[in-house]
């Protein structure tokens, strides 16, 4: 595999790079650089700019209104976003579903889904994890009972990302309780505004609200919201977590925060001289470099297989350990090079419009805040134990 780009790869870079400075509001930039808490309408502003450009499902086939870019543009395009401090576009539509309804949904489901992902009408959830079923998912209990057209569900959902602004949800759902535990799992597509949902915020380590939980009571839902077949739903899921554990690698964030640390680096002084230059420090910040560059190779690697027509398959588990351990490794980096200014973390201070002055350098602030959130990092999308017992089985049988 060459990882040069060529001629037509470096005039798409610059066709990007002209896009984001003339189309991504300086305002949104300037918060994610800052930290600064996005609100559901940033969120969907820059949804809709890159939907008006036709850039939103950079992996979906043309024919669904999907780029049909190589993996090496949507490389590009993914670095190109991070380094312009773009936000990232909510997953769970455009990442997660999009791909299981294109491979094994009905046309109907196609047809009616995939324009109101593409134009903001739909805001998915994931309904896959319980308060007993996370690692250990095809134990999961919500159940859906089938009555005439409709199944009724009831049970309970947790840890449901950005739950609180969605209209819909895809769950996983018991439908039979008679079978090995994975054989008994459907697919369903819920509408969130059905008579008999919850939903409850949860409050993170960080104090923010971003995840929920969801409870179903006597949930109506139509039998022809069910994806695939009944009772093979995990055959679903599975498809749909290789690409939620790509997407998590997160390059173009790693390179981001690591350009952001050496800045930080170079400030900060330890015995008189800058943090960057201790030997220590020095060596640390070369391991992550280092990893970041393999990394990169590997991401373009899987995205080459995806292109070619595959799912992404163990290698999504790899991207998933590394990706995630690069990026708390350079959180914990940063939290170190501030020393004592780490410490005092104003919660407020990532509002927009907050105007006290920081304690200690502008940049302090939002470094505990990352740091904290990002343990999630190797928590969620299944967490990196387990990602390690899938890497021993499919790539060393063990
Ligand atoms: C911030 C956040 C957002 C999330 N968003 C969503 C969402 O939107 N939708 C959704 O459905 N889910 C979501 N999740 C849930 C996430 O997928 C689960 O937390 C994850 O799968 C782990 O499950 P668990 O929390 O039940 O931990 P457990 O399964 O109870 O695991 C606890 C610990 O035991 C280890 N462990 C468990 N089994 C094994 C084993 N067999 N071998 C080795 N180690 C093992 C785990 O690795 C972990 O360290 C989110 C989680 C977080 C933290």
């Amino acid at each position: 595999m060459d990882l040069n780009y060529s001629e037509e790869e470096y005039a798409f870079e610059a066709k990007v790079k002209q896009f984001l400075k003339d189309k991504l509001p300086q305002r949104l930039s300037d918060k994610v650089k800052g930290n600064i808490r996005l609100t559901k309408a940033d969120m969907e502003e820059w949804h809709s700019i890159l939907n008006a450009e036709g850039w939103l499902a950079t992996h979906w086939p043309v024919k669904y209104g999907g780029t049909g870019w190589t993996p090496v543009q949507m490389h590009i395009f993914e670095e190109a976003c991070s380094a312009a401090n773009a936000p990232r576009t909510v997953p769970f539509g455009l990442g997660m579903l999009g791909p299981v309804l294109i491979k094994y949904g009905t046309e109907e489901q196609r047809e009616h889904y995939l324009p109101r992902i593409l134009d903001g009408t739909d805001w998915w959830c994931q309904g896959y994890s319980e308060p007993g079923s996370g690692s250990d998912l095809a134990s999961l209990k919500t159940r859906a009972v089938r009555d005439g057209d409709h199944y009724i569900v009831n049970g309970q959902k947790t840890w449901t990302t950005l739950g609180q602004h969605a209209n819909w949800i895809f769950c996983l759902v018991r439908t039979d309780t008679e079978c090995k535990p994975q054989e008994g799992i459907s697919f369903l597509l819920i509408d969130m505004d059905t008579p008999g949902i919850e939903v409850r915020p949860i409050i993170t380590l960080d104090g923010e609200h971003e995840v929920n939980e969801v409870f179903f009571d006597n949930v109506k839902v139509p039998v022809s919201n069910r994806v695939g077949e009944e009772n093979k739903g995990w055959t679903y899921a599975k498809y749909l977590l290789t690409y939620e554990r790509t997407n998590i690698a997160g390059v173009g964030a790693s390179l981001n925060g690591l350009e952001h640390l050496k800045v930080i680096a170079r400030e900060q002084q330890l015995d008189g001289k800058p943090l960057i230059e201790d030997p220590y420090f020095a060596r640390r910040m070369a391991e992550v470099e280092i990893d970041l560059d393999a990394m990169k190779t590997t991401n373009l690697r899987v995205l080459a297989a995806v292109q070619g027509g595959g799912a992404p398959g163990a290698e999504s588990s790899m991207l998933k350990i590394k990706g995630t351990v690069i990026r708390q490794e350079i959180n914990d980096l940063t939290r170190r090079a501030l020393g004592p200014y780490a410490m005092p973390y104003v919660h407020e201070a990532l509002e927009e419009g907050y105007n006290e002055p920081p304690i200690g350098p502008e940049y302090a602030n939002p470094v505990s805040s990352d740091y904290f959130n990002n343990r999630k990092l190797s928590i969620f999308g299944g967490s990196n134990e387990i990602q390690r017992n899938i890497i021993s089985k499919m790539i060393l049988g063990l």
